[in-house]
């Protein structure tokens, strides 16, 4: 094997769309993957391509992101099952419409359109089966959802054919920097050594960043999802709620996804995760709330990925502020799906040197915001042994 010029630790979507990036503008890549590739948050994902209801440091990213979800297929060379069929958040009271209306304002004074303000009417028109009750909505129309293990599979292969190595099994163990370069051990045994070094570890972000020397707060999640046996049609736009954790979906099997930020609980060591059942029929409630015609229909499965969360709620894109050649992409918090292939590209180019093309205060591993009390701290073993 020829010596990379970067190493990545973790084969999920972002350390693929950097991986796919980086070998597109000629260098030598090799990713290494605890598990397989998608095995963790990516591919467990719900997939929603959402501008929608972002925040204000994350709509420049998710707005570069949207353009590129259309054509993803002359990226990656499959369109990773995208549809743009559109993310509504209705507002079941009149407290939630108006702060919706506030959002749309302070949207519109910092030059952003893409989130309209629709009423009742308007609302049905979109969505014909939501329940009575519920008396406006925002509408993102370009949002969407796409399909997450095959979008991941995807990025994974695309970079392989750009020239990237991706392997699989290696999970990383210990890692320093000798020599301008950096030696990475993994489990069983081998070393990688490249001068560059891209951390998209995902929930294991913060303890990839402590073995390179720097400590970035860093807790997790295991988010939740339920799927429905296949039903008759009943809406087509992604659907999320104002008031209350919710994201729902028809696929075009006819499979409704009902997911929301409800979590079950998770061992960062061991890699295992358990549903918390109570929780899970909090959000099947909810989805009946809105859309009552899912009365009777039948939970078929119900699954859980681990995300990394930061204490502000934003991802942690940026070069390192204590190790050279370490540029950190982790701790999406629930929401780095759909920004992927804008990333990846902006991760190539912080570490390729090139010029800033898009403002990363918000995300840099510095950030004051960061500094509250790790959720995470436990130094030991950097990813599950499963
Ligand atoms: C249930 C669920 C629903 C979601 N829904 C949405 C949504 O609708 N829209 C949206 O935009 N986002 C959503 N997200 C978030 C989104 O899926 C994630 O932000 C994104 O997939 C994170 O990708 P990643 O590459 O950073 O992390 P991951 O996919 O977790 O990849 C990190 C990889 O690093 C590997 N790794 C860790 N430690 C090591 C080590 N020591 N050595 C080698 N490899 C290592 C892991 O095995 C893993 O494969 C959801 C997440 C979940 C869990």
């Amino acid at each position: 094997m020829t010596d990379p010029d970067i190493l990545i630790v973790g084969g999920g979507l972002h350390g693929l769309s950097a991986a796919l990036h980086l070998a597109r503008a000629g260098r030598r890549v090799r990713v290494l993957e605890a598990r397989q590739v998608g095995a963790e948050a990516s591919g467990y994902s719900a997939g929603g391509v959402r501008t929608l209801g972002r925040h204000p440091a994350e709509v420049p990213l998710a707005l570069a992101a949207i353009e590129r979800w259309p054509a993803i297929a002359d990226l990656v060379g499959d369109d990773c099952g995208f549809r743009s069929v559109g993310q509504v958040r209705v507002a079941e009271n009149d407290a939630e419409f108006t702060l919706l209306a506030e959002r749309v304002e302070g949207l519109r004074a910092a030059g952003w359109t893409h989130e309209e303000l629709v009423d009742a009417q308007a609302v049905r028109q979109l969505l014909p089966a939501v329940a009575p009750h519920v008396v406006g909505g925002l509408v993102a129309r370009r949002d969407g959802f796409a399909s997450p293990l095959r979008t991941t599979r995807a990025f994974g292969r695309a970079a392989v054919a750009a020239g990237a190595e991706v392997i699989e099994g290696a999970r990383v163990a210990a890692m320093d920097r000798r020599a301008g370069l950096w030696r990475l051990r993994t489990h069983g045994g081998e070393t990688h050594a490249a001068p560059l070094l891209l951390n998209a570890a995902g929930a294991w972000g913060g303890r990839i960043a402590r073995a390179a020397g720097e400590e970035i707060p860093l807790g997790f999640n295991a988010f939740q999802m339920l799927l429905t046996e296949a039903l008759p049609p009943l809406l087509t736009p992604v659907v999320g709620a104002a008031g209350r954790p919710l994201s729902f979906k028809q696929s075009e099997t006819g499979h409704v996804m009902i997911g929301g930020g409800h979590k079950g609980r998770a061992d960062l060591d061991s890699g295992e995760i358990r549903l918390d059942v109570p929780r899970l029929a909090y959000s099947a409630r909810t989805a009946l709330d809105l859309f009552p015609a899912l009365h009777g229909a039948r939970i078929v499965h119900a699954w859980a990925g681990i995300e990394g969360v930061t204490p502000d709620d934003l991802p942690v894109i940026g070069r390192s502020a204590v190790a050279a050649g370490l540029v950190h992409a982790f701790g999406f918090s629930g929401h780095g799906f759909a920004l992927a292939p804008v990333v990846g590209a902006i991760v190539a180019g912080l570490l390729l040197d090139g010029p800033e093309t898009h403002a990363l205060a918000a995300f840099a591993p510095a950030r004051s915001q960061l500094c509250g009390p790790a959720a995470e701290t436990r130094p030991a073993l950097l990813q599950p042994a499963g």
